[in-house]
C-alpha cells in the first residue's frame, strides 16, 4: 500500500501522463479527467486504437506507440475494463523507460496488473480517480495569494507567453489543431510566441465584469502570476506587484510570499527552464529567494 504523501510526490514529479481510452465524450469521466490533467499542467497524450484525436490533441493508437511519438509517460492511467489492464500492464513494461504510475481509474481492479507493476517497482494505483486524488492533494489555494479577478494583470501586450506546454491546453479548450490556434489567437514579439491583444489594450480572452474566458486553459504565466521570478527573488519587484495586485496578502512578508510562491510553481509544474519558448518570469532557483 502506498502512503498518501508518497503518492503526492510522485503527482509532483511526474511531467507526462498517457490516457489509455481517451475520447471526446461530453460528460464521459475520461473527458472530465483528460481535460483536467490537461489545465493542472500535465503533458498529456490521448491513447485509442480507433480514435485520431481527443480534446485537440492527435492521439497514439496505442502504448506501443508511444516512443516513436517521442513521449515518455511518467503515468499510464487506464480508462479500460478490468479484463484489458493486464494486456496494458505488458505493453507498459515493454517501454523503454518504466513510468512512475500506473494508474487504474475508479471502478477499475487488477491484481494480475498490480503484480506485475509491483514486481517491474512502477507504483500502483487502483479505483481511485487521478482527478478526485489531484484536486484533494492540490486545492489551488496559498496563504500570501488570492486572486479578486479584478484583471489588471490581463492588461497589455506581450507578456502571455504562449509556450509548447500551453499550446495543448488551448487547443483542448477550443477543439481546434495547434495551426489554427496559432493564427487567431496569438502573434509572435520579440523571438516568443504571445497572446494577442484587443483594440482596448487588454488579453483577447479577458471579458471585463466576467474575467478571463479561457480560466482552465489559461497559459502557465497567468497560472503563475503574481509569483513569478522577479517578484520571488527581489523585494522592490515584490512590493511594486503587492501595489497593482490586491490579491498578493497586505501582511506577507517578502520571504513568506517567494517560499510559497516557489512551491506552488514546482507544484502545478509552473517552472520553465527554455528561456527560448517560456517565459522568463517563471524560470527560477532555490537558490535565488531570499534567506531572511
Ligand atoms: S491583478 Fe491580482 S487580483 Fe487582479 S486579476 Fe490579476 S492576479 Fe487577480
Ligand atoms: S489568458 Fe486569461 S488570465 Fe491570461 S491574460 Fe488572458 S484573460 Fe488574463
Amino acid at each position: 500500500m502506498m502512503f498518501d504523501s508518497d503518492l503526492r510526490k510522485l503527482l509532483i514529479r511526474a511531467q507526462r501522463i498517457a490516457i489509455i481510452g481517451a475520447k471526446d465524450n461530453p460528460g464521459a469521466p475520461v473527458e472530465h479527467v483528460g481535460r483536467y490533467l490537461l489545465n493542472a499542467g500535465y503533458e498529456v497524450m490521448p491513447v485509442h486504437p480507433v480514435r485520431r484525436q481527443a480534446w485537440g490533441l492527435a492521439a497514439a493508437h496505442s502504448i506501443a506507440e508511444l516512443p516513436e511519438r517521442g513521449f515518455q509517460p511518467d503515468i499510464v492511467c487506464l480508462f479500460r475494463a478490468q479484463q484489458y489492464c493486464e494486456g496494458h500492464a505488458r505493453e507498459v513494461l515493454a517501454l523503454p523507460q518504466k513510468p512512475l504510475l500506473f494508474w487504474m481509474q475508479e471502478g477499475i481492479r487488477s491484481p494480475e496488473a498490480g503484480a506485475l507493476m509491483a514486481k517491474a517497482g512502477v507504483a500502483v494505483v487502483e479505483d481511485r480517480c487521478l482527478e478526485t486524488v489531484h484536486r484533494h492533494f492540490f486545492p489551488g489555494r496559498t496563504e500570501t495569494f488570492s486572486c479578486r479577478r479584478c484583471g489588471k494583470c490581463c492588461e497589455g501586450r506581450g507578456g502571455i507567453v504562449v509556450g509548447p506546454r500551453d499550446l495543448p491546453r488551448l487547443c483542448a479548450h477550443f477543439r481546434l489543431p495547434p495551426e489554427e490556434v496559432l493564427v487567431r489567437y496569438t502573434e509572435r514579439m520579440a523571438g516568443k510566441t504571445v497572446l494577442r491583444c484587443g483594440e482596448d489594450g487588454f488579453c483577447l480572452f479577458f471579458k471585463a465584469g466576467a474575467g478571463c474566458s479561457i480560466h482552465p486553459a489559461r497559459p502557465s504565466v497567468c497560472r503563475a502570476w503574481p509569483f513569478f521570478r522577479g517578484n520571488l527573488v527581489d523585494e522592490v519587484s515584490f512590493a511594486m506587484a503587492r501595489e497593482d495586485c490586491p490579491g498578493i496578502s497586505r501582511t506577507a512578508s517578502h520571504r513568506e510570499f517567494a517560499l510559497e510562491g516557489m512551491r506552488y510553481l514546482e507544484e502545478y509544474r509552473l517552472k520553465a527552464h527554455d528561456i527560448h519558448t517560456e517565459g522568463r518570469a517563471l524560470i527560477v532557483e532555490e537558490d535565488e529567494l531570499p534567506r531572511t
